[in-house]
């Protein structure tokens, strides 16, 4: 089977691109965002041999339906995934967790930088060197190079870092608001030695770091020169890599309760998550039920109980105990739109679902909002359920799952599983597995606050790893940039790049 890739946009079926061109770009130039030109369908009998392997080469197999063999042989693709989970800290590279008989952990946070996207960007990375290198061969001159630009509030940037570092003809910089992230976050990105890595302190606030990053990506002439990229979610390789673990905790689980009706609970922010889930469903995987966990910032809850996808512009994107789901748009979700409305209005016609994708974003732009005709929201609910967490239930689970489990669970994981037990209360005989996207070391604040009136706990005994604990006293490389001003982060750029 040959693997092409489409916009969803496009009102063109036969657009054709290929993986390279899709990992290599990001965002199609229509705006719109790549989809494989079809889902591949595994049947009963090669679910049955995947149940029996392991991580890494279940990752292969998943990762080979979606990627041509002409574009990557079979032999650099198991080199890939071999070099990019060798990393994790756990056997299992994503281990399940049993908390009760019904509830299970999927624990995503072995990676370098504790957090699930160490799963996505740990392979991004290597496809970027991979990409580039073939590119490159031994020429000394002309290389083709690239240089990423991020923004972070904190979290999301050490993955990306930890993905890139080290890596041949790739530049990664990323900024951060100056004292707004916390010191081991802090720690995690400025520690790195590596001489492709550089971080920028910027004054300012997260929002001014992201407004600058987007001009950097809107100046055509700085962008030709030093060849501006992102590995930001809505990047296909971080939602196919993802989709792994979907199938490897599913066979995990029916080892343990051969009978199991499983369903997934994603702590969701930009979609990226839940819809890896997606894809693995549609492929074969019987899951029963997806369900999105959101924090404050609903905006996906709000959709499932109206169809109407709305920004919630006015209140603004609200600061949460769980900030990597601090959004107002889901990114990735117009992928998900994009299959509903085929398989609904569209009627099953794939140039005219670009059509209708199109007009949905143009309305969501220029309004702000889009209401889509119930048949497709009918579609969505076949398959999808949502809830909504806020703050105090956040510290509240903590508390409940420390107590009762002896186990200390991060304030993202904790929107899970309070979803999880919310839907396990209506009935129904499910067992959840619940996705747990990040190490609680990483947001110490939400977890002390839970924690703290606990005679017993103690969060350098119990929470911080010695890995963590150690960076405190590593050497710390930081460009600090005095001003929230895109010349002064250019020219800092341009300075480190040396040409
Ligand atoms: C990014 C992130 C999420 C949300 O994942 P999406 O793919 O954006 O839905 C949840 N938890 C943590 C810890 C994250 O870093």
């Amino acid at each position: 089977m040959s693997t092409t890739y489409r916009s969803t946009r496009s009102a063109d079926a036969s657009q054709a691109l290929s993986f390279e061109d899709v990992v290599m770009t990001g965002l199609a130039k229509d705006g719109g965002l790549f989809l494989p030109s079809q889902i591949p369908k595994v049947d009963a009998a090669t679910l049955q041999r995947w149940s029996g392997l392991s991580f890494t080469e279940l990752a292969f197999e998943v990762l080979r339906l979606y990627i041509d063999p002409k574009e990557i042989s079979d032999a650099d693709l198991k080199s890939l995934v071999d070099r990019s989970y060798s990393t994790f800290r756990a056997p299992e590279v994503t281990p399940i967790r049993k908390l009760t008989d019904d509830l299970y952990l999927l624990e995503l946070f072995h990676g370098p930088t504790y957090a699930f996207k160490d799963v996505a960007l740990q392979f991004v990375g290597n496809l970027f060197e991979f990409f580039l290198t073939r590119a490159n061969g031994d020429k000394t001159e002309g290389r083709q190079q690239i240089t990423v630009v991020g923004a972070t509030s904190g979290d999301t940037g050490s993955a990306a870092i930890y993905g890139l570092r080290g890596k041949k003809d790739v530049s990664v910089f990323i900024l951060y608001p100056t004292g707004r992230i916390s010191p081991i976050q802090e720690e995690q990105m400025t520690t790195v030695p590596d001489a492709n890595v550089h971080t920028l302190s910027v004054k300012g606030t997260f929002d001014d770091c992201q407004d600058i990053v987007k001009q950097i990506f809107g100046d055509a002439e700085f962008n030709s020169k030093y060849h501006v990229g992102a590995v930001n979610s809505i990047n296909w390789a971080r939602i196919l890599a993802q989709q792994t673990y979907y199938f490897y905790s599913y066979f995990q689980l029916l080892k343990q309760k051969p009978d199991a009706k499983v369903r997934f609970v994603v702590p969701s922010g930009n979609f990226g998550d839940i819809l890896a889930g997606y894809y693995a469903t549609k492929m074969g995987l019987p899951a029963d039920r997806l369900v999105i966990a959101t924090n404050e910032n609903d905006i996906l809850d709000r959709f499932m109980k109206s169809g109407r996808y709305e920004k919630n512009a006015e209140a603004g994107v609200k600061a949460t105990y769980s900030p990597a789901m601090d959004i107002l748009i889901s990114s990735n979700f117009e992928r998900l739109l994009w299959y509903l409305a085929r398989d609904s209005v569209a009627k099953g016609d794939d140039a005219a679902a670009g059509t209708v994708l199109g007009q949905w974003m143009d309305q969501l732009k220029s309004t702000g909002s889009v209401e889509v005709p119930q048949e497709v929201l009918a579609g969505a609910r076949t398959l999808f359920d949502s809830n909504r967490v806020d703050n105090t239930e956040t510290v509240a689970t903590i508390k409940q799952i420390y107590d009762d489990h002896d186990y200390v669970i991060d304030p993202h994981t904790a929107i899970g599983v309070k979803t999880s037990q919310k839907c396990a209360a209506a009935g129904d005989n499910a067992t959840y597995i619940s996705l747990s996207t990040a190490h609680p070391a990483k947001f110490s604040e939400v977890v002390n606050k839970a924690l703290d009136s606990n005679p017993n706990y103690s969060f350098d005994r119990d929470v911080l790893p010695d890995e963590l604990k150690a960076l405190a006293s590593q050497e710390k490389r930081i460009k600090l940039i005095d001003e929230a001003s895109v010349d002064k982060v250019k020219q800092a750029i341009i300075d480190e790049l040396g040409h």
